[in-house]
């Protein structure tokens, strides 16, 4: 199964004209920023493994992609979970609901086990045949899946007139930007990104723990934003996005590299000479659960 070359396509977002890598049309089940990060069990032999292991929340597209790739393989995905929302549980939707359809094993620790699942799953006696991921893939096994984005970027970037590029894409773990700021760098390509969970203190201590020392540029208003949490103008800024592109952003993480680009970008010295090339990361099955929410909360005519 070979998971490359996604197209890139040009657009404009509030006078910024940007390329836009679609990463979210790598495969239909297998996509985003996931597939990358979890290429490298992809393309193990089928008999390494009989069973994935990880955590998460229940709404998460590590989740989802989890699930795709034990589906694709044959393995069985143990994936634990805090707790499964009482409204998630009765009308199961998005990630979780596609990763159930793909067999995958959804367990809670906290009311069962009484323990978070991280700690459940460092409780748990090893196994030959399995693999433990953590928690969004952030694991330097990583790199290699993400490092064939590197590349394809290489590529059409070597296919464009020369100019400056400058490469964006929210950050999670950050595992992503990491190691596309490793593989870009070397040839003069800046990669920017947010810190959309925890702030940038704790997004420097995942790259630390990563064991890596130079990073990524984070942009940051000082704008405190808490993970999941829903926000008008998110919200909004998701529908902008949509009207001016024709395609769904992420609804958890984009709107937050958006807000921090339309603030940056125009600052920055000579920017009409530079380009900018945004990753379309997925998440789109992501947000059938976030737009419910949303539309809940701030009734929409979308
Ligand atoms: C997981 C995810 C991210 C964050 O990726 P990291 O590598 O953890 O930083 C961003 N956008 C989307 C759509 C995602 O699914």
């Amino acid at each position: 199964m070979q998971l490359q070359h996604s197209p890139v396509t040009h657009h404009c977002f509030q006078h910024i004209p940007f390329a836009l890598k679609r990463d979210d049309l790598l495969h239909p089940q297998f996509s985003g920023n996931k597939a990358r990060k979890l290429m490298t069990l992809l393309d193990t032999p089928q008999e390494t493994f009989k069973t994935l292991t990880s955590y998460g929340s229940a709404q998460a597209n590590s989740l989802y992609s989890m699930a795709a790739l034990a589906y694709l393989k044959g393995w069985t995905l143990n994936y634990y979970v805090d707790h499964i929302p009482s409204w998630l549980q009765t009308a199961p939707l998005g990630n979780y609901a596609q990763a159930l359809q793909l067999g995958a094993n959804i367990i809670p620790t906290r009311v069962t086990y009484g323990m978070s699942p991280a700690d459940y799953v460092g409780s748990l006696p090893h196994d030959d045949n399995e693999k433990r991921i953590p928690e969004g893939g952030r694991f330097p096994e990583a790199q290699a899946g993400v490092n064939t984005l590197a590349n394809e970027l290489l590529v059409w970037i070597a296919q464009q007139p020369t100019q400056q590029w400058v490469v964006a894409l929210p950050s999670g773990t950050g595992t992503t930007a990491l190691y596309l700021h490793k593989a870009l760098a070397p040839h003069g390509i800046k990669v920017v990104t947010c810190a959309c969970v925890g702030g940038r203190e704790y997004l420097q201590q995942q790259w630390r723990e990563l064991g890596e020392d130079s990073h990524p540029l984070i942009l940051d208003s000082g704008k405190k934003h808490h993970f999941g949490k829903l926000y008008q103008e998110d919200w909004q800024l998701w529908q902008a996005l949509f009207s001016a592109t024709d395609i769904e952003f992420d609804l958890l993480y984009d709107p937050i590299m958006w807000q921090q680009l339309l603030l940056w970008w125009p600052q920055q010295p000579s920017h009409h000479q530079k380009h900018l090339l945004y990753i379309h990361q997925g998440g789109q099955l992501g947000n059938v659960s976030m737009k419910a929410r949303y539309q809940r909360k701030y009734a929409s005519p979308m």
